[in-house]
């Protein structure tokens, strides 16, 4: 199995009709989706999700701000998959991060960026639990994976 990355399209991604844009750019590069929930996740679940900036001035803020509307919340496997999303995600912020992201070229905003992406393989593991048990994510193979790592021999 290659490497996993939580990935979430935040409610303000939804909202802005923003999720086939999204999910377009991480499919197209090839990354192979293991499980999606469509969820308004709960404040006790955003809390854990983002424990680890308790105490943070955003924290609050951020919670509620994941909270709010319903969310994709997402399972994306690849070779190197979780420092290729948080690249293609781009900088935190919206309006620094590089044209040609995700955030780039869709948010300007600072704290409504559209997206989460697990940001080291630690929190993958601790991410993905909290939205999916180990059987509701599938293990499958792409008929084309020798194309996209070419490993043709
Ligand atoms: N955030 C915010 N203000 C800040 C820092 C972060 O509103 O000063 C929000 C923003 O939505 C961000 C989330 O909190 O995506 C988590 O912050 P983190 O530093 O983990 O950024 P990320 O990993 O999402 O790039
Ligand atoms: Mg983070």
């Amino acid at each position: 199995m290659a490497e996993r990355t939580l990935i979430i399209i935040k409610p303000d991604g939804i909202q802005r009709h923003l999720m086939g844009e999204i999910i377009s750019r991480f499919e197209q590069k090839g990354f192979k989706l293991a499980a999606a929930k469509f969820m308004q996740i709960p404040e006790v679940a955003a809390r854990k999700h983002y424990a680890v900036h308790e105490g943070k001035p955003f924290f609050e803020g951020v919670v509620k701000y994941l909270a709010s509307s319903p969310s994709l919340v997402m399972v994306w496997e690849a070779e190197g998959v979780i420092e290729m999303a948080r690249k293609m995600m781009g900088a935190t912020f919206g309006f620094t991060a590089e044209p040609g992201t995700i955030r780039g070229d869709f948010s300007c905003s600072k704290g409504y960026n559209l997206i989460h992406g697990s940001d080291s393989p630690q929190s993958a593991a601790y991410e993905i639990p909290l939205y999916f048990a180990e059987d509701e994510i599938a293990d499958y193979d792409f008929a084309d994976s020798a194309w996209l790592y070419g490993k043709n021999d």
